[in-house]
């Protein structure tokens, strides 16, 4: 029972740090034993997840029993993608030097929108900016903006490019919005991602009334289907399909786009990456034509969760677009973050940003892509060997797996995911089920790579067997 009044109790423990120290125990407790656990959580931890089911408590509890609650039935129900064999969606892991500084900043508690509320993350937001623009070879005065994830990175750039068609018909989509607004195209690749759906329509510009534009095998735009442009277009492109990690011919089609005055926004969520590592550069060659680029930090790049970049051309156009105004807004000559995306207040993201990159620099950060891109690879090689079927032509970080039959794929696929070994998604593509092998953690080892193969096998076999008829 606590009787001591709520502001006493937080000072004490703010005082004697006891909670951290029971945090930080958890946490090792956490890193120490999680490649040894089942990847996906055992119906244990997720039958004990009612421990949570209770009504919104009355009183204050000790700050101990709520971490120990948290620790004793959340951690064993967590999916273990730091350990090396997640593989599901395009789910990173965390580099530790980021995570580290993500402690600290935490204790921080920085508030970015202006530079008068926090000296230290617009600093680092400015270094970002010139950091990543650099390296993924962009123009060096593109502004950007640090955002939760590549879902609002990839609105906000549709936003710019709305602002600037928009204002070129002579049309302020700020102060008149959008009934009586002239209007302009959108073209899209019918293998866009589902998220550039939902920013069309988050933004007033409809998912149908969309120009689409057919893909090829590999998911890639085709060039040669691509509509003629204009001045009045707005053209969305991707660096990396969600399924086979393919890319549109930027080269081409961002000349094409250049000439005709479209505006090209790129939606290079977990692909962008290739353009900062010397043999995977070529799948990104031409993305520097574009105007905007949305982009992950908690994907490829490992930084810890709700991490996403805007990175646009244009800064005004992203400024004008993401406007705000009130009295009490103290704008300074310094950065102040809140010109540049949805939010107001935020987290600050660009301090694991910066450490990742600054930990890694241009060659771990080549090393950390290269190594996802090889044991990629060697998924598909091992794979076909034992008579998987690989769909589609592994030039980045993605596989994607077949059996032989539709069943088949769909219960090895069951069968992996209960076997716990490692974790794969699922997704359908040329209108089959598919497996999805999404190599995207710091932690994956060529003995993570063989113990999933070995994973595929036994669940394969486990099918073969169900499905023999008897
Ligand atoms: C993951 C992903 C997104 C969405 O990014 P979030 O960070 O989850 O918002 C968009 N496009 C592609 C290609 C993706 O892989």
């Amino acid at each position: 029972m606590i009787r001591k009044s709520i502001h006493t109790q937080m000072r004490h423990e703010m005082g004697d740090k006891k909670l951290f120290e029971q945090a930080k125990t958890y946490a090792f407790d956490y890193m120490d034993t999680i490649a040894a656990r089942t990847v996906y959580p055992d119906t244990r931890a997720i039958a004990n997840l009612a421990r949570f089911d209770e009504p919104m408590p009355d009183n204050p509890q000790a700050g101990e029993d709520v971490l120990h609650l948290l620790h004793a039935y959340g951690s064993p129900a967590t999916v273990a993608q730091t350990g090396g064999r997640y593989f599901g969606f395009v789910n990173g892991n965390v580099i530790p030097t980021a995570l580290a500084a993500r402690w600290l900043s935490d204790t921080w508690d920085q508030n970015p929108a202006l530079y008068v509320i926090s000296p230290i993350v617009a600093k680092l937001e400015q270094i970002c900016e010139q950091w990543l623009t650099d390296l993924f070879g962009l123009p060096l005065d593109s502004a950007a903006g640090f955002v939760s994830g590549t879902s609002i990175a990839t609105m906000c750039g549709l936003a710019a490019a709305r602002h600037t068609l928009l204002k070129r018909l002579d049309w302020d989509v700020n102060t008149k919005g959008l009934f009586e607004a002239p209007p302009f195209r959108v073209v899209v690749s019918q293998q866009a991602h589902g998220t550039v759906f939902k920013a069309l329509a988050l933004l007033g510009l409809g998912k149908d009334r969309v120009e689409l534009v057919p893909a090829d095998a590999q998911g890639r735009m085709k060039a040669d289907k691509l509509p003629t442009l204009d001045a009045n277009t707005l053209l969305i492109l991707q660096a990396g399909n969600v399924n086979t990690g393919a890319f549109d011919a930027f080269d081409v089609i961002c000349e094409e786009a250049r000439q005709a005055g479209a505006w090209v926004h790129v939606d290079g969520a977990f692909g962008l990456w290739a353009a900062t590592c010397e043999k995977r550069q070529y799948l990104t060659r031409g993305i520097e034509k574009a105007d905007s680029w949305s982009v992950d930090g908690h994907k490829t790049l490992n930084t810890p969760y709700d991490c996403g970049i805007i990175l646009c051309r244009h800064r005004e156009a992203l400024i004008e677009a993401m406007q705000a105004s009130g009295a009490y807004i103290q704008y300074s000559d310094q950065r102040d973050g809140m010109l540049y995306g949805p939010d107001m207040s935020r987290r600050a993201r660009a301090v694991e940003v910066w450490a990742a990159l600054k930990y890694l620099g241009r060659k771990g950060v080549a090393q950390l892509i290269d190594g996802f891109c090889e044991n990629a690879a060697s998924f598909a090689v091992a794979l076909k060997e034992k008579g998987f079927r690989v769909l589609n032509d592994v030039a980045f970080n993605q596989v994607l797996v077949a059996c032989e039959t539709p069943t088949e794929t769909q219960q090895t696929l069951e069968n992996i995911q209960r076997d716990g070994v490692c974790w794969c998604g699922g997704t359908v593509w040329e209108d089959r089920p598919a497996i999805r092998i999404s190599v995207c953690s710091w932690a994956t080892t060529s003995e993570d790579v063989a113990a999933s193969i070995e994973a595929f096998v036994r669940a394969r076999k486990k099918t073969v067997e169900n499905l023999q008829p008897l």
